[in-house]
């Protein structure tokens, strides 16, 4: 109704007096000059539902008297049309700046790809290529074979497949080696990702029973002893990911656990959820598991994410004996959670960028932007904090302040990263805090270009790390329209 207004109220400004009632007719108004651009940007066809229907309210608003008789302009119709249009034509699909401090932010699409990996996407997308197809012999080949030489020569794995998520990978390797069978795992890896992963429910849909040993804290070598028998299909370890278990506890390292399966001729599945393919520590990050030293404990299969600490596009990784490998790739679940071309073509680059770990964190994103300085971040939050000051006035504090980030998509859950970011703080009465705080959160998130922050602590933080485009940022923050409460 409000929209209806300004286009039925704003022709009748200046001429007074509310003539008859006179809507155009739709064909006249549709071949109008003020039409035109609009049937060239969006379509004939679209425009004119989309003039129809504006007619159609405004002849019903008449109707019932909830407008005066309006006579409007072409220029008035089309004006709205056109917005209404421009607005439901919009990408849903949104860029947004990702200032929340989690750099591996799951619901705001985590890993970040390099221009590699772009690149080769976009080849990819164009043109058509060997994704099945063996050039050397003109035969029918296998996609998996794209980047297992790669795997081979990084990982030290016999054999590789690849599928369409982590939580693919788990199902897929599960029910490959242990449907109809027991699978063995440690109660305190009996864990939950976010979004509905859960292992429990995911070894009943792979067909696995599943088999507790231990306790929430404390799982011995003696505890998977005991349950081994006939009906053993597999001994499972999952890096528990999203929790820490901190304190009296015990857990069976996956060297002492793959001598175990050994012993009883059973295959050991490791789940390391993000794992990585180098030593952290390197670039003073926390340390992760990598998908070596599992391999290289005596993990049969090892399954990890592709866009967590990989930095690479969504896939999950499926790498170990190739005997276990070749089981899965017969397997027909492997069939309904292949990868696409897209995905294996920025796979397939981002592990290039590993063949050179001196320049990795130059070249691969999600490295570089974990690796960055807090020096850097601190400048850039000096040169910020000002402009956003006089932006949003008297009513609030704004700071460069140090903050404490994380790497996010369960890596490292407990070990923070020190950052840097603008810290804005309500000049209200407490009481009042919450709404404006409310306010300028919903503002920012209104912004072409939304900006997220984090609210704690009667504060919204923005964390920098992640600000590569500082220019754009400024611009961005150039339109804040912040309602004042
Ligand atoms: C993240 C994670 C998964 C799920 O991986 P997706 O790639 O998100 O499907 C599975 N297991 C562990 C331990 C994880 O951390």
């Amino acid at each position: 109704m409000a929209d209806l207004h300004a286009v039925a109220v704003s022709p009748l400004a200046h001429d007074g007096q509310p003539a008859a009632t006179r809507l155009p007719s739709l064909d006249r108004l549709l071949r109008s000059a003020p039409c035109e651009p609009l049937v060239r940007r969006f379509g004939r066809s679209a425009v004119l539902d989309e003039l129809r229907n504006l007619l159609d309210e405004l002849r019903e608003a008449v109707r019932q008297g909830q407008l005066e008789a309006v006579e409007v302009t072409d220029a008035a119709l089309a004006g709205r049309a056109g917005e209404r249009l421009a607005s439901r034509h919009r990408s849903r699909v949104r860029r947004v700046f990702n200032l929340t401090g989690t750099v591996l932010h799951t619901n705001l699409g985590r890993a970040l790809l390099p221009d590699e990996a772009i690149e080769a996407m976009t080849l990819a997308a164009r043109y058509p290529l060997n994704l099945e197809f063996d050039l050397a012999t003109g035969k029918r080949g296998d996609r998996d074979a794209l980047i297992a030489e790669l795997v081979r020569e990084l990982t030290g794995a016999e054999a590789v497949t690849v599928v369409n998520n982590n939580a693919a990978a788990v199902l897929l390797a599960l029910n490959s080696l242990g449907a109809r069978k027991e699978g063995v795992i440690s109660r305190g890896e009996l864990i939950e990702i976010g979004g509905a992963f859960r292992i429990p429910d995911i070894m009943a849909r792979a067909g696995v029973k599943l088999v507790e040993v231990g306790t929430t804290n404390r799982t011995h070598a003696k505890d998977y002893r005991a349950v081994i028998g006939p009906r053993t299909g597999l001994l499972m370890r999952v890096h528990t990911s999203n929790y820490s278990v901190q304190g009296f506890t015990a857990s069976v390292s996956t060297a002492e656990l793959a001598g175990i399966a050994r012993e009883h001729g059973l295959p050991l599945l490791e789940d390391l959820g993000s794992g990585t393919l180098v030593d952290l520590t390197r670039w003073g990050l926390p340390a992760e598991p990598t998908v070596q030293q599992a391999l290289r404990d005596g993990a049969d299969l090892v399954t990890f994410s592709g866009d967590k600490l990989l930095g690479g596009p969504q896939c999950g990784i499926i790498v170990g004996k190739r005997e276990l490998i070749e089981r899965i790739k017969k397997n027909p679940l492997k069939r309904a959670l292949r990868v696409d071309k897209l995905t294996l073509a920025a796979l397939e680059a981002v592990l290039g960028l590993y063949r050179d770990p001196d320049r990795l964190a130059e070249r691969l994103t999600t490295l570089r932007l974990l690796s960055r300085p807090q020096d850097d971040i601190r400048e850039q939050a000096e040169r910020l904090a000002p402009r956003l000051a006089t932006l949003l006035g008297e009513g609030w504090d704004v700071a460069a302040s140090d903050v404490l980030g994380m790497i996010g998509s369960g890596a490292q859950p407990v070990a923070r990263l020190p950052s840097a970011g603008l810290r804005l703080r309500p000049r209200q009465p407490k009481r009042l805090r919450g709404r404006a705080l409310r306010h300028l959160e919903e503002a920012l998130r209104a912004l072409p270009i939304p900006v997220i922050g984090r609210i704690d602590d009667d504060t919204l933080w923005l964390d920098l790390r992640q600000l590569d485009d500082e220019a754009g940022f400024a611009e961005q923050l150039a339109q804040l329209a912040v309602q004042t409460p």
